[in-house]
């Protein structure tokens, strides 16, 4: 496949099995990938072990290829790819970039609440650039058994989602110097998926847009690391039938359980239809048609809607996957 072709990947996490929210998103991000040309790219992003371990089997793959969404090339997986993320750290140190920043997260919060600055309960603690070490031997990536932050200037960047529109967001001064690699020796989210995000060639990212702030911070680091930030486009969430959104640490319901069920994967790829406003009401697709259905336009009319009204997993869509 030449260089110059689009691509996207799917980048679930194993720490627990997917939902129907994950499947909406994936599903849309096959759909896109398939209608535009783009190459799929399979990453499974595995960095965070303790939590993969006490999942266990998520059966992931499964159900991708349940979904009926197949992808392109060999699968990715991110543990086996620490050396690569070093060399990124190394990258960022010769820049001058990085420093090793030691402080407990008491000790983060202290030095913010001495500045005085006004501090909302759900807002995130704003790491104080007075935390920052003067210029020395600190500002380097020799030891990987601690933590290292990447300097963050504050300033306003614009996120052009295809989806939700521009939004401007400003990470030096919410967050200030975010931590890129932890002190139990692994990188950070935010510095793998970019540091594969560019090593895969992706030129869009398509994900919940729980994740919209985080393309600021992560076009930040494209940056640093000599790359332009890809085409985002963020997709709205499901929710339960509570309201709340759709978790696997809160016990979704699980792609895995419904296929064991024996409920037909056409009815998910039609529910996800009606999710998204592509239809009005839920009927078995087949990947092909359920495909044909996502446009570019369609998604941005889902993304309005949800301003006044989420989709959400509400007894009748249980009731209607479970008919046949
Ligand atoms: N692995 C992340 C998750 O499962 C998604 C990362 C991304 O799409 O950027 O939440």
């Amino acid at each position: 496949m030449p260089a110059d072709v689009p691509c996207s990947r799917i980048a679930p996490s194993p720490t627990g099995p997917l939902h129907l929210g994950n499947a909406c998103t994936f599903l849309v991000n096959w759909a896109l990938a398939r209608n535009l040309g783009w190459r799929l790219v399979l990453r499974i992003e595995d960095l965070d072990q303790d939590r993969a371990r006490a999942a266990g089997d998520t059966g992931t793959e499964e159900s991708l290829r349940w979904l009926g969404i197949d992808h392109d090339g060999e699968v990715v997986r991110q543990s086996e790819r620490l050396d690569s993320f070093a060399r990124a750290m190394e990258r960022l140190a010769a820049a001058g970039l990085i420093y090793e920043s030691p402080h407990s997260r008491a000790e983060v919060r202290e030095a913010a609440a001495a500045l005085g600055a006004p501090h909302a309960d759900d807002a995130p603690v704003r790491f104080p650039a007075s935390l920052r070490p003067p210029p020395g031997p600190a500002w380097s990536f020799t030891r990987r058994d601690v933590n290292h932050r990447l300097r963050i200037d504050p300033g306003t960047i614009t996120v052009h989602d295809r989806v939700a529109g521009e939004h401007a967001f400003d990470p030096g001064a919410r967050e200030g110097d975010c931590i890129v690699w932890t002190k139990s020796g692994f990188p950070s989210y935010q510095l793998a998926v970019t540091v594969d995000d560019i090593a895969q060639g992706v030129t869009d990212v398509v994900r919940g847009d729980d994740l919209l702030s985080s393309a600021a911070l992560q076009s930040i680091i494209h940056r640093a690391l000599g790359a332009e930030p890809p085409r985002w486009w963020h997709l709205p969430l499901i929710c339960e039938a509570d309201g709340a959104r759709m978790a696997k640490r809160h016990g979704a319901l699980a792609l895995s359980e419904l296929r064991a069920q024996g409920v037909d994967a056409g009815r998910v790829r039609g529910l996800a239809a009606q999710w998204i406003g592509a239809i009005a009401a839920p009927r078995p697709l087949a990947p092909d048609a359920f495909r044909a259905l996502v446009t570019e336009p369609i998604l941005r009319a889902w993304h309005v809607g949800t301003r006044s009204a989420s989709p959400c997993l509400d007894e009748r869509s249980l009731q209607w996957l479970h008919d046949s």
